[in-house]
């Protein structure tokens, strides 16, 4: 069951149901309406017919859509993106000009989906949908520091390396609200906790500089993907900064001394999770916590040290 929310004037939130941890890497879809209107993030490929009917509950026909955005090529934000380029023959698909061939390749389509599955478990596929490519027509191609012009607003985009290569984050000019897809990491409101964005491939430090970049913006709002539409944008962005050098930090001292993942689980949970022994509880039962988290740090510094 989707929940939908205005968060910011014309952008509506669709959220997958569930309880935040449980639902992911099911990513928050955002619809901008504006003279051409947009859909940041297509999810999951199992994402797309609740989409769909949220965009058309809002009493918007989803064939309008002019521009279908993912903010990177992983399967819980772009995943859907060649079905939709399939269902929507006239909207744009917007990406860096670097992320076309991994968007277009089947054969590059199908490592990123056996990376998934690595990550996300072996019945990922059923539970999170298959991929198709984008056609090459249906590309728009975008860099750093130009405007996707909707009408009354644009949608400036940042490049945002660090998570991955071709990470884009978009700036909505009327409200000053970031789409942060995975640059930041996730906020879970309900239990008051910021992940940073380590996962396998993730350079943590261009990371932090990514971070650095998106803080300059003072952006008003933040729309998550993995999360929901916050407010207090220049104190999470903040947060996210602290944590993610703190757990690096972590990360790179426990691989060069050879902990043990055991402890380097219970360190990075002592970084992001304080204050709150429900916190500590809920992270250490994730199940994704050491395949995303741990994984990426892991990988990075094995290869680097
Ligand atoms: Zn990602």
């Amino acid at each position: 069951m989707v929940l939908i929310s205005e968060v910011a004037e014309n952008i509506y939130e669709i959220q997958p149901g569930g309880n935040e941890l449980d639902r992911f890497p099911l990513s928050t879809v955002y619809l901008v309406v504006d003279e051409k209107s947009a859909l940041v993030e297509t999810g999951c490929p199992a994402q797309i017919s609740d989409t769909m009917a949220a965009v058309n509950g809002l009493g918007h026909d989803i064939r309008d859509l002019s521009y279908i955005i993912p903010t990177h090529v992983h399967i819980d934000h772009g995943g859907a993106a060649g079905h939709f380029a399939q269902l929507l023959p006239h909207a744009q698909v917007v990406t860096h000009p670097k992320a076309a061939r991994l968007f277009s390749d089947p054969i590059i389509l199908d490592k990123l989906m056996q990376g998934f599955l690595r990550t996300f478990g072996e019945d990922a596929k059923q539970r999170f949908g298959g991929v198709i490519p984008v056609p090459e027509e249906s590309f728009k191609f975008v860099e750093d520091g130009d405007h996707i012009y909707l009408g009354n607003r644009a949608l400036q985009v940042i490049h945002t390396p660090g998570h991955d290569p071709n990470h884009l984050c978009f700036m909505d000019t009327q409200t000053n609200g970031l789409f942060c897809g995975d640059a930041l990491g996730s906020y879970y409101t309900e239990i008051d906790v910021t992940m940073p964005s380590s996962a396998p491939m993730t350079d943590p430090y261009v990371t932090l500089q990514s971070i650095a970049k998106l803080q300059e913006l003072n952006s008003e709002i933040i729309f998550f993907s993995h999360g929901r539409a916050t407010d207090w944008a220049s104190e999470i962005i903040q947060r996210f900064k602290e944590d993610t050098r703190e757990c690096t930090e972590v990360a790179l001292k426990a691989y060069e001394t050879g902990e043990t993942q055991e402890t380097i689980v219970q360190q990075l949970v002592d970084v992001l999770a304080k204050d709150s022994d429900k916190a500590r509880g809920d992270l250490l039962a994730w199940p994704y916590f050491v395949s995303t988290l741990v994984e990426g740090y892991r990988q990075y510094f094995n290869s680097s040290i």
